[in-house]
């Protein structure tokens, strides 16, 4: 899915219509790193999920539109409740979020009474609201060792989970949850392109599997993959995480080469949203998020408790 020069001039009236309607709007639009390449060139902030929620906090904005998926427009409305949060594709959800519902974790809080709940940010605002406090895939083990609970259960996502606990004593239960886009990441194909460029650095994403992270030179959330290679002296890297990535990383690093493991790893979510539908969402000044203001205040307090450790 790389955009080619010729490909990328198509998009610039595009771009231009997108940019006219953000002034009308008095907007300002945050892009996800693995947003397509030609609406990360549109937005005024990319970054991870948190780092562009907080990235609006004190906007003067009216409007911010968030091209990326719902549990991450559900937070930027957490933190920004006066702010008008558009989200750029009205079905662009999270298959991982979607694993655990208020029943099912209801049910895991009765089995394990005593377990604090830590919740990854990939999660409805609804669930944070029932959990102790939250975490990125940056600061998972901070936060579990910061608290003073021994038994933690961690939600939703049992890769994350499993990560955290190797950089832990504190005994950590795993809920069942998953990305597909990352779990379907396999050995072979970590070996296959390891035997393809064997100088290359291994950068994979702590929501892939164990024996994937086991093979890698290091697990890494976004934001800490734009700092390792930026820092890192090697020229070639494989990166494990959803293809968008490749577009931030290669614009940083002009002189450095990125390789995807594997075509797979590409979030049919995260594609969802064009500069077509950014544009039809901005005119229609649709796909409103809200948080009910009962749930919204409980789950920033699991995102605050979170942000001050980290
Ligand atoms: Fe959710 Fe995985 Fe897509 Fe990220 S890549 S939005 S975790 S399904």
């Amino acid at each position: 899915m790389e955009v080619t020069d010729r490909a990328r001039s198509g998009f610039k009236e595009l771009q231009e219509e997108v940019l006219k309607l953000k002034r009308e709007l008095n907007a300002i639009i945050v892009a996800h790193n693995y947003q397509r390449a030609e609406v990360q060139d549109i937005a005024d902030f990319t970054g991870d999920s948190l780092e562009l929620a907080r990235e609006c906090v004190g906007t003067r904005a009216e409007v911010i539109v968030f091209c990326g998926v719902l549990f991450m427009a559900e937070t930027a409305a957490i933190l920004n409740p006066d702010t008008t949060v558009l989200l750029s594709h009205r079905d662009a959800g999270c298959p991982l979020a979607d694993t655990i519902d208020m029943d099912s974790l209801r049910e895991w809080k009765g089995r394990y009474p005593q377990a604090a709940v830590v919740a990854y940010v990939n999660t409805s605002a609804a669930i944070k609201a029932e959990s102790d406090i939250c975490c990125t895939s940056a600061n998972g083990a901070e936060v579990v060792n910061a608290i003073p609970d021994q038994e933690i259960l961690f939600i939703p996502d049992r890769n994350l989970g499993h990560y955290v606990s190797t950089r832990t004593d504190k005994k950590v239960i795993l809920y069942p949850g998953f990305c597909a886009t990352h779990d379907n990441l396999t050995v072979g194909e970590v070996r296959a392109a390891r035997q393809r460029y064997p100088e290359a650095r291994v950068l994979v994403h702590p929501e892939c599997r164990p024996e994937v992270i086991e093979l890698a030179d290091a697990a890494l959330s976004t934001s800490q993959m734009l700092r390792y290679a930026k820092g890192s002296d090697a020229r070639v890297f494989l990166i494990g995480t959803e293809e968008g990535m490749l577009y931030p990383l290669r614009k940083e690093n002009p002189d450095k080469e990125f390789h995807l493991i594997s075509d797979s790893l590409i979030c049919p979510d995260m594609k969802r949203t064009t500069l077509e539908t950014v544009i039809e969402t901005m005119r229609a000044r649709k796909n409103v998020v809200t948080v009910p203001e009962e749930i919204r205040v409980r789950a920033k307090k699991a995102i605050d408790g979170m942000l001050a450790i980290s």
